[in-house]
C-alpha cells in the first residue's frame, strides 16, 4: 500500500501528524515544538492531535520518558499503527484499554494518581491501605461545547471519588485566558515540567520561617 504524503489536507490532522513523522523526521529522531508548529501551521492543538498517536501504539517520548531530551524536545521512538490506511485511525472511545496502552498512560502520567499524587503501592496518610492506579475515564468539556472521554491516571480511592465529575477544560483556559502574562508564562514553565518551581521570593519565605527570631527581625528591616 502506498504511503499518502504528510501535506495532504484531506487527511485529518492526527494522520498527517503520524506521516509528518515518517517522511520528515524519521524514527529515532528528534524534533521540537517550534519545527512541529512550522509544519502545521494553521492547526491549533497540534501537540495534542500528535499526542493522540499514542493511542495507537506510537511511542513519541518527552525529556519526562527520556532525561537526555529538553523540555522542548520530543523523540519519534517508534511508529505504531499506520493511522492512514482504511479502518485503522479510529477507535472508539469505550474500547477496552490494551495492557501496552495502559502502560503508556502509566508512563506518560508519571505512575502517579493525576488527582492526588500518590504513587503506586504507597500507603494514604495515616492508614494501612495501600494505593492501587488504573485508568479512569474522564467526561472532558472542550471549548465549543463538545465533550469527549479522555484517559488519565487515578487511583483506587480517587476513581471512586470522582466517578460523575467531569472536568471543564474551557472554564480552566478562560481562567488561563485571564491571567497576567508573567503568570501565564510560570504555569507553562510548571507544565513543561510538571512539577511546580517555587520562584526566589517563595523559597526566601521558606528560609524565613525556619529562622530564630532575632535572624528573623533582622530579615524584616532589611525590607522596605
Ligand atoms: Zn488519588
Amino acid at each position: 500500500m502506498t504511503m499518502p504524503d504528510w501535506g495532504d489536507a484531506r487527511l485529518g490532522t492526527m494522520k498527517r501528524a503520524g506521516l509528518w513523522l515518517v517522511q520528515v523526521v524519521g524514527e529515532g529522531n528528534t524534533f521540537t515544538k517550534a519545527q512541529l508548529r512550522t509544519a502545521f501551521p494553521d492547526v491549533a492543538q497540534i501537540d495534542r492531535r500528535m499526542r493522540d498517536l499514542r493511542n495507537f501504539s506510537w511511542k513519541i517520548d518527552t525529556s519526562r520518558e527520556d532525561a537526555s531530551l529538553d523540555t522542548h524536545e520530543q523523540r519519534f521512538t517508534q511508529q505504531g499503527i499506520p493511522v492512514w490506511q482504511p479502518g485503522k485511525g479510529t477507535r472508539p472511545a469505550t474500547a477496552t484499554v490494551t495492557s501496552s496502552q495502559r502502560r503508556e498512560i502509566l508512563a506518560r502520567d508519571g505512575y502517579k494518581c493525576r488527582s492526588c499524587g500518590i504513587g503506586p503501592g504507597d500507603r494514604y496518610d495515616g492508614t494501612a491501605v495501600t494505593a492501587q492506579l488504573d485508568i479512569a475515564r474522564r467526561t472532558m468539556l472542550l471549548p465549543g461545547g463538545r465533550t469527549e472521554t479522555q484517559l488519565v491516571i487515578e487511583c483506587n480511592r480517587c476513581r471512586v471519588g470522582g466517578r460523575e465529575m467531569a472536568a471543564d477544560l474551557r472554564d480552566v483556559l478562560a481562567r488561563v485566558a485571564r491571567l497576567p502574562m508573567i503568570e501565564k508564562k510560570m504555569l507553562a514553565i510548571w507544565i513543561d515540567q510538571d512539577s511546580r518551581a517555587f520562584s526566589e521570593v517563595e523559597q526566601i519565605w521558606a528560609d524565613f520561617r525556619t529562622l530564630p527570631l532575632e535572624a528573623r527581625e533582622e530579615l524584616r528591616e532589611a525590607l522596605p
